[in-house]
């Protein structure tokens, strides 16, 4: 078994990225700029977006974090979104989601310009995805689709099994694993909280995707030898005896599945990572665009 180590494939990345960096600034004296909103005061919100402010300071992006109260209205939210829309310093920017319930997050994506729009999550990005146009890909699924090329996993004609298909992993990565093209060119199956018979495709998978948020869901026996498995849930679960009162679990149940696959990511250490390398790969992409 061998890890698919988010930590050292983001390094690497990371890197590549402040060389570019140093060329476009030498080039045209400019400095790319990823701007993040966040609304409210969630921990992990907290959490993601302090990360994503500190990996533009690694590359050498400039950064720009918008705080709002949690009682912001959906109108004023809309009003700093147009003030991005139209701020010519800004490549790119992120809302942080989830957003408070009196905010309809729809109207919220669809408001970005899909030109910034480097979380991917507006229908036209998601609509260029799904017919093969280029396009900013969800950050998440576009790292586990790092995470398998710089790895040099196997795909094509693999069963790939996508557990959850939620608009910002599930979906998305199993357009990218049947996509022509490397990583890609799998058989895909979605299953989702009405799916039966879980085990029976699960157990045919030669690669499992696994995008919950159902703390280690995956066992042992679910998966068949020899499997690439990732995981992509991140949940933070009660543990009275660690610092932060929680600890983050994964989808997986690690110590069962690890001992079976040739290949597993694990939580931390694995998705998150390239998630938020990812969402830099993108900033580049849109400051490269202009
Ligand atoms: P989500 O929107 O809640 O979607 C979860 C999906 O799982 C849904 O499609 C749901 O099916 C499906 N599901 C729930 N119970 C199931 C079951 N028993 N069997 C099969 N499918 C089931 O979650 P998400 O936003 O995709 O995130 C999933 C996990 O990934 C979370 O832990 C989240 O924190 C984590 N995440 C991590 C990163 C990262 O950077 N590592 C980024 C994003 C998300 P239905 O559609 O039928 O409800």
């Amino acid at each position: 078994m061998a890890i698919l180590d988010g930590k050292l494939i983001s390094n690497i990345i990371k890197n590549e990225i402040a060389e570019e960096v140093q060329l476009i600034k030498l080039k045209n004296g400019k400095t790319p700029c990823l701007a993040a909103i966040l609304v409210g005061n969630d921990g992990a919100s907290e959490t993601y977006v302090a990360s994503k402010v500190k990996s533009c300071e690694e590359v050498g992006f400039q950064s720009e974090l918008i705080r709002m109260p949690s009682d912001t209205t959906e109108a004023e939210l809309l009003f700093e979104i147009t003030k991005l829309n139209n701020d010519p310093k800004i490549d790119g920017f992120i809302v942080q989601l989830p957003l408070p319930k009196h905010i309809n997050e729809q109207n919220i994506i669809q408001s970005i310009s899909i030109e910034k729009d480097v979380d991917g999550f507006h229908p036209t990005n998601m609509g260029k995805l799904v017919q093969g146009l280029p396009s900013f890909i969800p950050a998440t699924p576009f790292g586990i689709i790092q995470l398998l090329e710089r790895y040099k996993i196997e795909t094509e004609g693999k069963n790939c099994v996508v557990l959850g298909r939620s608009n910002i992993v599930g979906t998305p990565m199993a357009i990218l694993m049947s996509r022509k093209g490397y990583p890609g060119n799998c058989t895909v199956t979605i299953c989702h909280s009405k799916s039966k018979n879980l085990e029976t495709h699960l157990l045919q998978a030669d690669i499992i995707i696994a995008a919950l948020g159902i703390p280690e869901f995956l066992k042992g026996n679910m998966v068949k030898a020899g499997a690439v498995v990732i995981d992509v849930g991140i949940t933070r679960v009660k543990d009275e005896q660690s610092k932060k009162g929680f600890v983050l679990k994964g989808d997986v149940k690690f110590d069962e599945v690890a001992p079976k696959c040739s290949f597993i990511s694990p939580v931390p250490g694995g998705v998150g990572l390239m998630t938020v390398t990812s969402l830099l790969m993108n900033t580049l992409k849109a400051a490269k665009n202009k």
